[in-house]
């Protein structure tokens, strides 16, 4: 038992450690910008509080690693106060939940390991309880920006 509870508190990944802040900042703009196509295509499933549109000079970039056989991704945000400047999505052979789950990240959210079958719920190692953005993951956006 102690050893399960345990592996419950590990699941926050380095990137998620360095950004941890007392404030949860947020975009603070009618629209953010992709420099990805299917990306701007996935960020619809978030039904964001702003618009997302393609930008060859983007908020946010996405880049592409294929040196391994992993999937995996990561977001690190670049925040001013309250406020997301930026954000560097970066991945590797990633499949569409993995690319809603770091968008996810960049729109200003981290894990919510309270809810097991969020999109941001995330073991290390390991998937997410979800298969697509959950109305759960839906509405703790919207709870974010209602601030
Ligand atoms: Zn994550
Ligand atoms: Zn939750």
């Amino acid at each position: 038992m102690a050893f399960l509870a345990t592996m419950a508190t590990l699941p926050w990944t380095m990137h998620e450690r360095a950004n941890a802040k007392p404030v949860k900042p947020t975009w603070q703009q009618l629209v953010v910008t992709v420099d990805d196509e299917r990306a701007v295509e996935l960020a619809r499933q978030w039904d964001a509080p702003f618009a997302v549109e393609y930008a060859a000079d983007a908020d946010i970039t996405v880049s592409a690693v294929s040196h391994a056989d992993l999937v995996a991704g990561e977001a690190t945000r670049s925040m001013d106060g309250d406020r997301i400047g930026g954000c560097m999505l970066t991945v590797e052979n990633p499949s569409d939940v993995v690319m809603l789950h770091e968008l996810g990240h960049c729109f200003g959210l981290h894990h919510d390991n309270g809810h097991s079958d969020s999109l941001m719920y995330w073991m290390q190692g390991g998937d997410s309880g979800a298969a697509g953005v959950t109305e759960h993951d839906r509405a703790e956006l919207r709870d974010l920006y209602a601030r």
